[in-house]
C-alpha cells in the first residue's frame, strides 16, 4: 500500500510537472507566433530593416523552449541509472568548452582538480548534467559577474559523525563542490530548493527542477549533496559521490562533446 501511495503522488508530481511545462511552453510559443507574425508584417510592408530584430527575438524564445523539453526529457527519463567507474577529473575537462560557453563572457571558470583523485562509481551522463545544472544556476545568481569554481577533492568520511553530517554512510567518497559568488540564497530558499518544482525564477526561465534532480541523482548514487549559502557573498553545492575500488583499467574513457541524444 505504501508503494502505492508513493506511486500515486509520483503520478500527482508528474501532473503538475506536464501542466507546469505546458504553460511555460505555450508561454514561449506565443511569443515566437507574434514574433513571426510581426515579421511577415513587415515583409508585406517593405520594411525588411526591422527583421533581424523579431528573429533575435524569435531565437531566444525557441532556445528557451528546447531547454524546457530537455530538463523535462531528463525529469521524466525513467532508465535506471548506468553506473560506471568515472574519472570525475576527466569528466570536467571534457566539458569545459561547453561550461565556459554557457557562464558567457561575465563569469570566469575556474577548475581546481585534486591530483591523485579517487575514481567514482556513477552515471556519467548524469554527473554531467547535474554539473550543467548547477552552473547554470550559478550564472544565474551572477548577472553582474563573478567567478564559477569547481574543485574536486577526495573526501574521506570514515568517521561516523562526519559522514553523518554529510548524510551519507561512513567511507570515501569523491567531492565536487561547485561554488559561485553571486547572490546567496536565503535560508526559506535553502529549505526548500531540493523541493521538485520549487523556483525563484520568472516563468520559463525556471523549472524548479535542477536541484531535485541532482538530489535524486546523488542519493541513487548512494552519496549526497550539500548547500552552503551566504546571502550577498555566494553559494557552494557540493556533490558527495562514493569511490570505486575496483579494477581501474575498467574505467570508461569519458567521451568528448558530442551532441547528446534526445529522448
Ligand atoms: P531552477 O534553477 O529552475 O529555479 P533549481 O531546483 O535548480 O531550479 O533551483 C531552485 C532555486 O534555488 C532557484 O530558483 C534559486 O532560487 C535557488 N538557487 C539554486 N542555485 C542557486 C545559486 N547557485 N545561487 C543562488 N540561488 C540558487
Amino acid at each position: 500500500a505504501e508503494a502505492q501511495l508513493r506511486q500515486s503522488q509520483k503520478m500527482e508530481a508528474v501532473g503538475q510537472l506536464t501542466g507546469g511545462i505546458a504553460h511555460d511552453f505555450n508561454n514561449l510559443l506565443t511569443g515566437i507566433v507574434g514574433s513571426l507574425d510581426l515579421m511577415q508584417t513587415r515583409i508585406a510592408e517593405g520594411r525588411i530593416d526591422t527583421l533581424g530584430r523579431y528573429a533575435g527575438l524569435a531565437m531566444a524564445s525557441a532556445q528557451r523552449a528546447a531547454a524546457l523539453t530537455h530538463r523535462l526529457l531528463a525529469f521524466s527519463r525513467r532508465q535506471p541509472l548506468e553506473a560506471q567507474p568515472v574519472d570525475v577529473n576527466q569528466l570536467v575537462g571534457s566539458i569545459d568548452d561547453l561550461l565556459r560557453r554557457t557562464l558567457g563572457e561575465r563569469v570566469r571558470l575556474d577548475v581546481a582538480v585534486a591530483g591523485g583523485l579517487w575514481l567514482t562509481l556513477c552515471d556519467p551522463n548524469q554527473l554531467e548534467n547535474a554539473i550543467l545544472n548547477l552552473a547554470i544556476n550559478a550564472r544565474d545568481a551572477m548577472p553582474d559577474g563573478g567567478t564559477l569554481t569547481i574543485a574536486t577533492t577526495n573526501a574521506d568520511l570514515g568517521h561516523a559523525g562526519l559522514a553523518r553530517d554529510v548524510g551519507v554512510g561512513t567511507g570515501q567518497y569523491v567531492a565536487i563542490a561547485v561554488s559561485d559568488t553571486g547572490t546567496g540564497m536565503p535560508p526559506d530558499v535553502i529549505a526548500r530548493a531540493f523541493d521538485p518544482f520549487f523556483t525563484t525564477k520568472p516563468i520559463g526561465q525556471g523549472t524548479g527542477l535542477g536541484l531535485s534532480m541532482i538530489y535524486g541523482f546523488a542519493k541513487q548514487s548512494e552519496g549526497s549533496v550539500e548547500i552552503e549559502s551566504a546571502l550577498g557573498r555566494g553559494t557552494t553545492v557540493t556533490l558527495y559521490l562514493p569511490r570505486y575500488r575496483g579494477d581501474a583499467a575498467l574505467a570508461q574513457p569519458v567521451r568528448g562533446e558530442a551532441p547528446r541524444a534526445e529522448s
